[in-house]
């Protein structure tokens, strides 16, 4: 046989064999389908991390006998379970739960039509921008620096926030492993962008900021979540967390202090997830947005610089300047070209003068100092107060939030965020947001002064009745 039929006939092979691989799925999704009849019937949730990891397991022996790269096995295993998922889905959709911006366009729209609401949904602080941060920005716009910069953003400012995080970390971070980016919820998902690929496993604790979840899908990933509670002081559970990990598992996002509930890591819990990431070479996108925001000590992602990791940072809570869109991230220099380039592709780069902004809001120490100190007031503030309510909470280690719990297990947040809003005027989000199990949880910011906190939390009294 000579070259060119041997090809041909080769070729064959693979189109038949794709034909038969492609008969196999469609086998599979129509058994996909009697499960799903068989779930409804008996009102079985759709997802059984039990029933995937015998999947798993089953395809990682076939990939030990045969040779074959266990990682690429088990992306394409769990392309095969997200189309699962999304057929039983269809036939059977769940209500999505509202979204923040439901109910913040619900509250607006009240206070357009001249209803005094007090907002305690906003994670947006009070403060305001720091002096040092509007005079740069007016003195760049002045000198007219209003251009595009280059998408990894200003050198000065780069060098600056390295800097400043040598400093606090003795490490030595060059400017080349920075990245300015429009807010850090941008950096968050150029982050999972640049280290997700499809069918890849990403390990996130809940309760969490629902973005992590969405960005990991809209890269095609799978969220693998880690419920944590509230009796367990949201302290995650290792051997759990251990069990979640897979050739598959390509990252775990963490986020300390955390949005909602103000837990801060402890020292030995990070080391100890930082340990597993090393041992299964897990990257760690580390969320460290409220860092500033604690009163004991907050560890940092930058203080193990011997693992794979993407620190995220913002302007946005530290300095007030949540409209800016400006953050930051730190990594090493191949995910920061890869995020940079990202960057450039949807928005060639941040505005050079918020860009300079941030280098006043660098300068601004003291003020940062203050902000924190006011924000600790109005928590132990709320800490009297949420005692006096029929609710139990973790007392926030860290962050702007309180995640409390109606001791009325029947109650449902969403349910209760609306006739909040509506009867007593008291916009909150509801738990719901944060995973599906904390719906008898609400979240409460403290980003309003004391005067409003003490008022809304009266009114929620009342309706807790
Ligand atoms: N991470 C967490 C946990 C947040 O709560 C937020 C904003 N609410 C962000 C990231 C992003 O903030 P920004 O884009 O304003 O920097």
């Amino acid at each position: 046989m000579n070259s060119n039929s041997r090809l041909a006939s080769l070729r064959k092979a693979i189109a038949r064999t794709t034909r038969e691989i492609f008969s196999l799925i469609d086998k599979r999704l129509s058994l996909v389908r009697e499960v799903s009849e068989e779930k409804e019937k008996e009102d079985i949730s759709v997802i059984n991390r039990d029933v995937e990891a015998h999947l798993q397991n089953n395809v990682i022996e076939i990939c030990s006998a045969r040779d074959l790269d266990a990682r690429f096995a088990l992306r394409i295993l769990n392309q095969l379970i997200q189309e699962s998922v999304r057929v039983q889905m269809e036939r059977n959709p769940v209500n999505s739960p509202p979204s923040v911006a439901d109910i913040f366009s619900k509250a607006r729209s009240m206070n357009n039509a001249g209803k005094h609401i007090l907002h305690l949904e906003v994670g947006e602080p009070d403060f305001g921008p720091p002096n040092q941060a509007r005079r740069r920005l007016m003195k760049a716009l002045s000198r007219g620096d209003v251009g595009y910069t280059e998408s990894q953003g200003i050198l000065p400012l780069r060098r600056k926030i390295a800097d400043a995080f040598n400093q606090r970390y003795s490490r030595q971070i060059s400017a080349d492993e920075v990245i300015v980016t429009a807010g850090g919820r941008l950096a968050l998902f150029l982050a999972v962008s640049s280290v997700v690929q499809t069918g890849d496993e990403v390990i996130i604790l809940e309760p969490s900021y629902p973005a992590y979840s969405r960005f990991v899908t809209e890269v095609g990933g799978r969220p693998v979540y880690l419920s944590t509670e509230l009796e367990d002081s949201w302290e995650p559970e290792m051997s759990e967390l251990e069990q979640q990990i897979n050739p598959a598992t390509k990252a775990i996002i963490l986020n300390s202090p955390s949005n909602p509930t103000g837990k801060v890591l402890d020292e030995s819990v990070f080391r100890r997830i930082v340990g597993l990431a090393n041992d299964h070479d897990i990257f760690v996108l580390s969320d460290e947005v409220y860092s500033r925001f604690t009163q004991s000590h907050h560890t940092s992602i930058l203080e193990h610089p011997n693992c794979r990791y993407v620190c995220v940072q913002s302007f946005s809570k530290t300095y007030g300047m949540t409209g800016f869109r400006l953050g930051f991230a730190i990594s090493n220099i191949k995910t920061i070209n890869m995020m940079a380039k990202l960057q450039g592709m949807l928005l060639t780069s941040v505005p050079e003068f918020v860009q300079y902004s941030g280098l006043g809001a660098l300068d601004s120490e003291d003020e940062v100092k203050y902000n924190v100190e006011v924000i600790e007031s109005r928590s132990k503030a709320m800490n009297g107060l949420l005692k006096e309510l029929p609710v139990s909470f973790y007392p926030r280690d860290g962050g702007f939030y309180f995640f409390p719990r109606f001791q009325n297990e029947e109650l449902d947040s969403v349910d209760f965020a609306e006739h909040l809003l509506e009867e007593k005027g008291v916009c909150i989000v509801p738990g719901t947001i944060y995973g599906r199990r904390y719906s008898s949880f609400f979240r409460i910011a403290l980003c309003q002064e004391k005067q409003v906190l003490i008022e809304a939390v009266r009114r929620i009294g009342e309706m807790l009745g």
